[in-house]
């Protein structure tokens, strides 16, 4: 009997996916059951975007496109990086790809041989974690535990950094603890790169646009411009534009390795559908009042979930500055048990499966993260679904003893 590729042993199917699988079935079973499990944002696109799909479908060309992308897309992607303050890129440093999900791996592949190491800060995105196994790449996992509000120090980079990872990958606003850099950290962690020359960067940007307050969105190229000979911007319509479906993402790199993912696309996927890049194009070039207004919405569900775990004694969650979800420390459960149901709380894993069990609320374990005395919330449902669903947490705690 012929035998699977040995790095499908490493390939993990992905645990956020495995929650709202589960919390899906207990629905379907009648169950009451609200999820804040999977990152999905709650709203569609403008209507402009739809108009220019419709438009472009009307005299669809039906061909192959470019392996880099539409001219129009990439352009109005150079406005884009223009607006966020990273002018004088061109195509060449361009590149699409089918979300950033896609072009993540691609750039692992295009940069990363088998036994090189990628440095990340835990708690990370999972997908990280699983492309590095898939690629045989190692990891060095630099942690940043909830007492350092999950942050990446320049002390604890530039150790890192002095180990020479061929790439070190770097989330801000960050997915799963929705933590934002400030500029002066930003600036901190940007000098500290600008020392060690050996290592690629990769900003994985893609929640950029969804940041609340004041804090802004700063990225290490604004202060060291320098460092765009090794650096690679990450963006994604998905979150920002509510087009996760649509699957869009973009790179801004150093020529060389905009084309090494271009021969890539040329091999894997060849292009993006034609429909697609024009509405990728209209949701970058056109109004943004989507996409302000989610920010302000979400900002007020931050507040919703922050007000309702500060209630819970011992529970402790770092203020998010951005995106969508929170990540709070619900340690104070270990070694408990629920009264009413009697379920033991041993781990993450147990509070998310009694929670999911006994209240109804879908909630991905923090060690699906690396940080398992945390757990996720997605907060992208309605404000009832999401007041309700907190309280339901609030009573989950209070009934353990
Ligand atoms: N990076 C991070 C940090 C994410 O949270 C996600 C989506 N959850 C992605 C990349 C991938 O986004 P997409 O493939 O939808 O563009």
């Amino acid at each position: 009997m012929p035998q699977l590729a040995k790095r499908m042993g490493r390939a993990k199917p992905s645990a956020i996916m495995a929650v709202a699988e589960k919390a899906k079935k207990l629905k379907a079973e009648g169950r009451d059951i609200i999820s804040f499990s999977i990152g999905v944002p709650n709203f569609l696109p403008g209507e402009h975007v739809y108009a220019a799909a419709r438009e472009a479908l009307s005299h669809d060309s039906g061909q192959y496109g470019s392996n880099r992308g539409s001219d129009a897309l990439l352009d109005a992607f150079l406005k884009h990086l223009e607006g966020s303050g990273l002018p004088g890129y061109t195509r060449r440093n361009l590149c699409v790809g089918v979300g950033a999900k896609h072009l993540l791996y691609n750039l692992a592949e295009a940069l990363l041989d088998a036994g090189d190491t990628i440095a990340f800060a835990t708690p990370y995105w999972t997908t990280y974690v699983d492309i590095a196994d898939i690629l045989e790449a190692k990891t060095l996992l630099l942690p940043c535990p909830p007492e350092q509000n999950y942050k990446l120090t320049p002390a604890q980079l530039d150790a890192a950094l002095a180990q020479k990872p061929k790439v070190f990958l770097f989330n801000n606003p960050s997915n799963p603890t929705g933590m934002v850099y400030s500029k002066a950290e930003i600036e901190a962690l940007a000098a500290v790169v600008a020392k060690h020359p050996d290592t690629w960067v990769v900003l994985d940007d893609i929640y950029n646009r969804l940041v609340f307050g004041d804090i802004g969105y700063h990225n290490f190229l604004h202060s060291q411009p320098q460092l765009r000979e090794r650096t690679i911007v990450v963006d994604s319509l998905s979150k920002t534009y509510g087009m996760p479906g649509w699957r869009v993402g973009l790179i801004a790199a150093p020529e060389s390795v905009a084309q090494a993912v271009v021969t890539l696309n040329s091999n894997h996927i060849t292009n993006i559908p034609e429909v697609v890049s024009a509405a990728a194009t209209a949701a970058l070039s056109g109004p943004q009042d989507v996409t302000t207004g989610k920010v302000a919405e979400f900002a007020a569900k931050r507040d919703l979930v922050l007000d309702a775990l500060a209630k819970i004694p011992g529970v402790v969650c770092p203020r998010p500055e951005g995106a969508f979800y929170a990540f709070p420390d619900i340690s104070v459960a270990f070694g408990k048990t629920h009264a009413g149901s009697g379920i033991a709380i041993d781990s993450d894993v147990d509070v998310c499966n009694a929670l999911l069990e006994v209240k109804g609320v879908a909630c991905v374990p923090g060690s699906a993260f690396g940080e398992p005395r945390a757990l996720r919330i997605s907060y992208t449902c309605s404000t009832p679904q999401l007041t309700d669903g907190m309280a339901r947490i609030q009573q989950f705690f209070a009934e353990l003893v």
